[in-house]
């Protein structure tokens, strides 16, 4: 008998509904500080195409740092291993925004999903592609089946003008050499993707093909390979929550990735993804009822990777 998850994700919600909504909304980006911070949705799709959602699930937000996975996804399977001699592979240990490791490091980011990372994704991508803003967007609306992920330019402007951290980091990236563009047009890139609106719903479409060995689900066409799916799951696994990722992984047990708009992604390989949004996040960058809707949902499902 497969299991009710209309039911547990109906009854987690209600139980997380019922309790305090701690947390703060981030101010440091003006245009998603003045977001509701009651919103909550969760999105279930699975690999066969059944979809359940509740609450705010059909409702746009700023995905932030979730965009990280499109952008690696794209990336590595254009440029193959390559991509590993300009960021590593190894969780950071240090907040999203850290520049702590930079310089021992020698300007080469610990992984993709911290924002130095990510920042080199973003130049790899001025370097090979020629439209890179809309080939990302036309890869999500690929992933989703659906036309209507875009960009928030409003929120773009608003996190390129508070941008001093991004531009700490990619300036001095550019003195080892690991960005190779100017950092103004590796910023502006950044900015954008990460003011990618989607709802819960296409969010959890999005990604089942990092569950389905790297194909999409419908038509089995090929995304990236398999091993190279598998590879994206790991870092996920490791790294998709800054310095909180060993919590997630302990309390929760599936690859995912977080966003400071209050999103949360994750995936039960060959099996389903889930999409979970509430924007007031914990002290460590991440959605506070996102981490226990999932916490709570693995603990009735009793399904992790381990
Ligand atoms: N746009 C955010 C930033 O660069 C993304 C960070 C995140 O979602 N964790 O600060």
């Amino acid at each position: 008998m497969g299991k009710d998850y209309r039911q547990i994700i109906a009854d987690t919600y209600a139980s997380i509904l019922s309790q305090e909504n701690l947390g703060k909304v981030p101010d440091y980006i003006p245009e998603i500080a003045c977001i509701d911070e009651n919103k909550f949705g969760v999105s279930f799709t699975d690999l066969n195409g059944f979809n359940f959602g509740v609450g705010d699930f059909e409702e746009k937000f700023s995905i932030q740092s979730i965009s990280k996975i499109f952008a690696l996804s794209f990336t590595y399977e254009k440029l193959g291993e390559e991509l590993w001699k300009r960021v590593d592979v190894e969780p950071s240990g240090t907040a999203f925004n850290s520049l702590v490791q930079l310089e021992a490091d020698h300007g080469i980011p610990r992984n993709p999903f911290i924002n130095a990372g990510a920042l080199v994704i973003c130049d790899v991508l001025l370097e090979n592609c020629k439209n890179p803003k809309d080939e990302i967007l036309l890869y999500i609306r690929e992933l989703t089946d659906d036309e209507s992920a875009d960009f928030n330019e409003k929120v773009a402007a608003s996190e390129m003008q508070n941008s001093f951290r991004n531009a700490a980091m990619a300036n001095y990236m550019k003195s080892f050499g690991n960005i190779r563009s100017q950092p103004d047009a590796v910023i502006e890139l950044y900015c954008h993707l990460c003011s990618i609106e989607m709802s819960c719903r296409q969010l959890s479409k999005s990604l089942l093909y990092l569950a389905n060995g790297g194909k999409l689900p419908g038509s089995n066409k090929h995304i990236i390979s398999l091993n190279k799916a598998r590879r994206i799951n790991a870092i996920l696994l490791t790294c998709g929550f800054y310095d909180e990722s060993g919590e997630f992984s302990f309390l929760v047990g599936l690859p995912g990735k977080s966003g400071v708009g209050g999103g949360i992604i994750a995936l039960y390989p060959e099996h389903y993804c889930i999409a979970v949004w509430s924007p007031k996040l914990n002290p460590k960058g991440n959605s506070y009822r996102g981490m226990k809707f999932l916490q709570e949902f693995t603990m009735q499902t009793r399904e992790s990777i381990f």
